[in-house]
């Protein structure tokens, strides 16, 4: 397939009652993380960014991968069988992903975490320590398999960073759910589980207060 055939393609699959008025074509980029992917629109004019290992995937997924970049910019709701398709790749991807970063004090503590919480039946990610982030405390990649603690946690206790270890290892075993056309992150089973960490409540204010101490936050964690 063509790439003009395989946006046309993921148009008409998405939108079956619309005229695709756009002029659109697929760039790939070696600046963007494996699997990342982002759509620019000037005018009628819409550009893909692509990573470059997604000239290697099948266009079933690819279309799936342009339908959900068409979602975003549209800001409208849909699901097809390419998008299920494209998700289920993004859940699975982990297995391909290479591990390649695995911080010593990070790794020691997953591993108590994986034993205490998930009987060991997590995979190690990568694990990394990120830039000085008052807003993003911790994060997991789907893309990288990667979980990344803002460096404010480097001296910080170790439950406090077990405890956010703990949120974003949830991540990786629960991925995500698409319904409605809206992507879940943080379920109810989600909310339930995170509960079930050694003296929650209390850890959600230790982590507060060490956040603060690194000025005034939010309790914001951005995932993908
Ligand atoms: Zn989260």
């Amino acid at each position: 397939m063509l790439q003009e055939e395989i946006i046309s393609e993921s148009f008409k699959r998405l939108f079956p009652n619309e005229n695709n008025g756009y002029e659109a074509r697929i760039k790939y980029s070696g600046k963007l993380k494996p699997y990342n992917a982002n759509v620019r629109k000037a005018g009628n004019k819409l550009i893909f960014s692509l990573s470059r290992e997604w000239q290697k995937t099948g266009n079933e997924i690819k279309i799936g991968l342009i339908q959900d970049l068409l979602l975003k910019i549209s800001g409208k709701k849909g699901r097809t069988a390419n998008t299920e398709l494209y998700d289920s790749f993004i859940k699975n991807l982990h297995m391909a992903t290479a591990k390649t970063e695995q911080e010593e004090k990070l790794l020691a503590l997953f591993n108590a975490v994986n034993e205490k919480y998930f009987n060991n039946s997590l995979e190690a990610p990568n694990l990394r320590w990120g830039m000085q982030s008052k807003a993003r405390l911790a994060t997991y990649d789907y893309h990288t398999d990667t979980i990344t603690v803002s460096s404010i946690f480097r001296e910080a206790e170790e439950s406090v960073i077990s405890y956010l270890l703990y949120h974003e290892m949830l991540h990786k075993k629960l991925k995500f759910s698409s319904g409605n056309g809206r992507t879940i992150h943080h379920s109810i089973q989600f909310r339930e589980l995170e509960k079930q960490f050694e003296n929650h409540p209390h850890m959600e204010e230790k982590l507060r207060k060490h956040a603060s101490r690194h000025r005034r936050m939010g309790w914001l964690r951005n995932i993908l």
